[in-house]
């Protein structure tokens, strides 16, 4: 018989590592181990970071994306692109395009997509944010980078259709299929992602 060991407090930093995305309970544990012992300097570090990350940060007021500056970085920079905006589902899309280097002009973080079950719409979206800025900004091209899931499809399809109704001449492309069926902007490669911009339609 064995008998299990826990200690209240590790317990619940187990639990609350192990409620991580892409985290089971075996690797929370042995994060948790290494913090508490061979770590204590990182877990230090990232109880400070953390703390202050959280009180700072906010979304971008023009794309939506996660920022402790008062614009984000891409916003805040000059030399991009302003006639074409990418409208992606997370933060980790968005990083996932850049660090293709195929694409220069801005973007918009959807932080999610649509969801009908819990009530999650265009609107939760922040469609009116965007709608905005096509009416403000000398954009010419939106180019819908949602995953090829269910989901990422009909949140494609939905924003296609208000965006075109907002403003019909506007070009509304959707990246190319070289992406896999299924797959998460975020997991697939820089050279997929770098061909799925040239050849988007
Ligand atoms: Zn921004």
């Amino acid at each position: 018989m064995t008998t299990k060991i826990t200690d209240e407090k590790i317990s619940r930093l187990e639990e609350l590592f192990a409620s991580l995305p892409g985290l089971g309970p075996r690797s929370a544990s042995r994060i948790v181990a290494e913090l508490l012992t061979t770590r204590r300097p990182q877990a230090q570090r990232l109880c400070r970071d953390l703390s202050e990350t959280l009180e700072a940060v906010h979304h971008c007021p023009r794309c939506h994306a996660l920022t402790t500056r008062p614009m984000c970085v891409v916003c805040a920079d000059q030399t991009r692109d302003k006639t074409v905006l990418c409208i992606v589902e997370t933060p980790a899309d968005l990083q996932a395009i850049e660090s293709s280097v195929a694409y220069k002009g801005g973007y918009f973080v959807l932080m999610g997509r649509v969801n009908p079950l819990q009530a999650v719409g265009p609107e939760e979206l922040g469609v009116n944010t965007l709608l905005e800025r096509l009416d403000k900004e000398p954009i010419e091209e939106v180019v819908i980078a949602t995953s090829y899931t269910p989901e990422g499809e009909t949140t494609a399809h939905l924003l296609a259709g208000v965006i075109k109704k907002h403003k019909p001449q506007l070009k509304v492309t959707r990246l190319a299929r070289g992406l896999p069926s299924g797959v998460e902007i975020e997991y697939t490669d820089a050279a997929t992602i770098a061909s799925a911009v040239a050849g988007r339609r």
